[in-house]
């Protein structure tokens, strides 16, 4: 194997290229400041971190239902990557990766541009899986993106002020496609701004605001096997590496992720670990959860100190911190690993509280308190809700969204 303490090029900086500002792709931005600090390398290394995202910001996507039911802005959930590279002495280069060359050490990104590596953490999250249902990807929303949430929001909104309109008596019909822990806590915040906010911030009755959600065949979870009709359709059904993975020529696994040895080196790979919901363990998958992502972040950046050191590679561990899900006000579940089980309104607390530490910068922070506290207290009372505009006719596929330009802050 060669001397991974050296860089590529012999001389200079030992590149790090950190690609995905999320959860993974962040936590190990940091860590890897953090060893610096502690001079956790080779003394005679100058490392030069470089973040890449296709966004100048890095997005909290569990508060994403809450952007997309008007109970926040997108501007609560979105971090400005330039904040945390600075944080971490680090540098920033906004593109989007097409492409990856292992043999010169290089990102490809969309304007053509390469940006060079000795090591890279590929963090870059995944995206919905459609499985190849007819029509799913365009006409169907998709929740992952700050951008999804706000088409999402603005279409339920102008559906709403259009059956507001007098001798408009239409249904609204919602579904919501899947029936695991996403579909259930997009209906339960749907269900909440239908329940609670909709009496009174429009004429529309509740009766005529009708939301299925669940999997397909199973007519108990409101989505039968046949027909229906749908307004605004979710899919909310499951999650696949984006096919931009699957073109650079690195071993995939279930749902296109990048297959990692137990370091979370990518299979094969000295120098590209995989991190986050993108990277599956050959033998250990962990869930799609921000725990996960976060400390396989962590994990990587502890692994390319300890390369560049010349110490060999460990494995990852990971260390479960239970889990919570809410569907909407006072209505959550806690699971500690500790089998400790809590449910509605302490934790419902606890969930709140979490999300709003866990939220990074102090402004979102304060934001996402005073708009939550706006909704859970107010909404009840006509309190209003967060608007928008009009999307315009169905710009509800994943490319027409990509190139739809005006989108509010
Ligand atoms: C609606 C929703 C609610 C959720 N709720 C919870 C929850 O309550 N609890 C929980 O633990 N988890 C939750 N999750 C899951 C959690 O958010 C993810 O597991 C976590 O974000 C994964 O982190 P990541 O760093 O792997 O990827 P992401 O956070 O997805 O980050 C990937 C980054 O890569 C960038 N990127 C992608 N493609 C490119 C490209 N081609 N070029 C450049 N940059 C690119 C993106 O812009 C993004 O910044 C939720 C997810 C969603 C969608």
């Amino acid at each position: 194997m060669a001397d991974l303490a050296e860089p590529a090029d012999g001389a200079g900086d030992l590149r790090i290229v950190v690609a995905g500002a999320g959860f993974a792709g962040l936590t190990a931005l940091s860590e890897l400041a953090r060893l610096r600090r502690r001079h956790r390398w080779p003394a005679r290394s100058r490392v030069r971190v470089t973040l890449v995202d296709r966004n100048a910001y890095s997005t909290f996507q569990p508060l994403l239902y809450q952007v997309a039911t008007a109970g926040l802005t997108a501007a609560d959930v979105a971090y400005p990557a330039w904040t945390a590279v600075r944080k971490a002495g680090a540098h920033l280069r906004k593109g989007e990766i097409t492409g990856l060359d292992t043999d010169r050490r290089q990102l490809l990104l969309r304007d053509g541009s390469v940006v060079g590596y000795d090591y890279l953490v590929l963090a870059t999250g995944v995206s919905a899986a459609f499985f190849g249902v007819t029509g799913a990807a365009e006409n169907a929303l998709s929740l992952y993106t700050r951008r999804d949430a706000i088409i999402l929001r603005d279409q339920l909104m102008t559906e709403l002020e259009r059956r507001s309109a007098p001798g408009d008596t239409r249904d609204l019909n919602i579904t919501v496609a899947g029936g695991g822990a996403t579909g259930v806590e997009l209906a339960g915040t749907l269900a909440e701004l239908r329940n609670i906010a909709l009496p009174e911030i429009t004429e529309v009755a509740t009766a005529h605001v009708r939301i299925a959600s669940g999997d397909r065949g199973r007519g108990d979870d409101g989505i039968p096997d046949e027909e229906m009709p749908s307004d605004v359709t979710v899919w909310a059904a499951g999650v696949a590496a984006p096919e931009w993975i699957g073109k650079l020529g690195l071993p995939t696994g279930r749902g296109g992720r990048l297959r990692a040895g137990s370091d979370l080196r990518v299979a094969g790979q000295d120098r590209v670990f995989a991190a986050g919901d993108i990277a599956i363990i050959d033998g250990d998958p962990q869930p799609q959860l921000a725990q996960p992502a976060i400390q396989h972040g962590r994990h990587a950046a502890t692994q390319i100190s300890r390369l560049a050191s010349g110490l060999p590679t460990q494995p990852f561990r990971y260390k479960d911190k239970g889990i919570m899900a809410t569907i909407g006000h006072r209505s959550a579940v806690v699971e500690l690993p500790s089998r400790i089980r809590a449910r509605g309104t302490l934790a419902w607390l606890a969930w709140l509280a979490l999300h709003l530490v866990t939220l990074l910068g102090g402004r979102n922070r304060i934001s996402a308190l005073v708009n939550l506290s706006w909704r859970y207290l107010t909404w009840s009372r006509g309190g209003g809700v967060i608007v928008g505009d009009d999307p315009g006719p169905a710009i509800v596929s994943q490319d027409a969204m990509a190139r739809r330009e005006t989108i509010d802050p």
